[in-house]
């Protein structure tokens, strides 16, 4: 990205991925280093809520992109998931396995206790438990919360759950059954979320082609689960029955998609699109695409369960089974009008957020 574009990006309004966002709001904490965005796309719904983000992004203006899609992606996925909440998103600035500190996120604490309200935060990719616990002594907004009356922990379980349900549905249309032993799958990304996934599918006997760049990780998740070890850049080559992407965004683009050997593509990674446009072209190749922020709503269920207070996880694995059975009413719409599964999604999301709109 050339200087000029980035600086003309660094402004909300003429920024490619601007959608009407709510909020927009830099923080800088001089004493700790923090340098980050929190982004609210739309509070129809209800407070603002999605997780917390921490990246060695290149730019200023990468880091606002990220905020931007990742906060309108939380719109979409709390309206989907038919929990009382818009969409937010924290992006920190920075490298999480050297830049974290305490005074960092009390200061991020303090940011979010700033907005009084109008997001909630929890944990994302590079965020531990003890990070947001840390948050939480400056905040009243802040859940994944491994202690207190209500504390539901870590959400990635519950994510991993309903990307295995989803995983099934998806193989229902494609195979004709949702039985996957047997099946083989490519998994990309084997962390928090992706080696929940990976637990669920073999024990549901399926067999599993695994990447990651964290070679210790990989490792015991490959032995645990007797998965076939991939090198990142050959996870898309795999002669597979489904990919799951379990790592980062914008990876179905036009060097990966003409890779894909597969039938599914089902995996709790956000903003998997690089842009609508690859929507059109996995349907044009015969994939069938779980919309990701309908299949990954699972964690961020279990975090709406302990912000609405007294956690009960029989309503969590309820509202896993509802937003399962979304993504199968998706799937059949798509498949017999014959539409990307990702624009039937993005409408039945903005029909839903117009619906509360207009009722309000
Ligand atoms: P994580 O950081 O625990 O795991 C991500 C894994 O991907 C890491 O092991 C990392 O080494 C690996 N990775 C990074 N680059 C890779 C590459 N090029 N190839 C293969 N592996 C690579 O994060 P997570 O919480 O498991 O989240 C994974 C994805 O799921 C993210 O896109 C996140 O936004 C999304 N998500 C997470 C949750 C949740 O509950 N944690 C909920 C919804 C969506």
């Amino acid at each position: 990205m050339s200087a000029v574009v980035a600086e003309e990006a660094l402004n909300m309004f003429d920024h490619p991925s601007f959608d009407k966002h709510e909020e927009v709001h830099q923080f800088h904490d001089a004493a700790s280093g923090l340098r980050c965005l929190i982004a609210i796309h739309s509070t129809i719904l209800g407070p603002s809520a999605g997780g917390t983000r921490m990246w060695n992004y290149a730019s200023g203006a990468d880091m606002l992109t990220d905020a931007l899609r990742l906060s309108r992606g939380m719109s979409y996925k709390n309206a989907m998931a038919g929990i009382p909440f818009g969409g937010g998103k924290a992006v920190i600035w920075g490298d999480s396995r050297r830049d974290k500190s305490e005074a960092m996120f009390e200061a991020f604490g303090r940011a979010v206790e700033s907005l009084q309200g109008r997001y909630f935060t929890a944990e994302d990719v590079g965020i531990e438990i003890e990070d947001i616990e840390i948050a939480a002594r400056e905040t009243r907004y802040a859940a994944g919360l491994a202690n207190g009356a209500s504390a539901g922990g870590d959400p990635s379980p519950l994510t991993a759950r309903g990307i295995y349900l989803g995983i099934r549905e998806a193989a229902l249309r494609a195979f004709g059954t949702d039985d996957l032993s047997g099946r083989t799958i490519a998994v990309q990304g084997v962390g928090s979320v992706g080696g929940h996934v990976c637990q669920h599918l073999a024990k549901a006997g399926a067999r599993l082609f695994v990447s990651d760049v964290d070679a210790a990780t990989l490792t015991e998740v490959a032995k645990r689960d007797g998965a076939t070890i991939i090198a990142p850049d050959d996870i898309y080559d795999v002669e597979a029955d489904i990919f799951s992407p379990n790592a980062l965004g914008a990876i179905l683009n036009g060097s990966t998609l003409p890779r894909l050997k597969v039938k599914v593509v089902a995996g709790g990674a956000n903003n998997q699109l690089s842009t609508p446009e690859m929507g059109r072209r996995l349907r044009d190749a015969g994939i069938l695409y779980a919309p990701d922020y309908v299949i990954n709503g699972g964690g961020i269920i279990n975090v709406a369960a302990e912000i609405l207070g007294s956690y009960s996880l029989d309503w969590v694995n309820g509202k896993i089974d509802e937003m399962v059975a979304t993504l199968g009413r998706v799937m059949d719409e798509a498949l017999s009008s014959g539409l990307p599964t990702s624009d039937v999604a993005d409408a039945m999301a903005r029909e839903r957020l117009a619906a509360a709109a207009q009722a309000t």
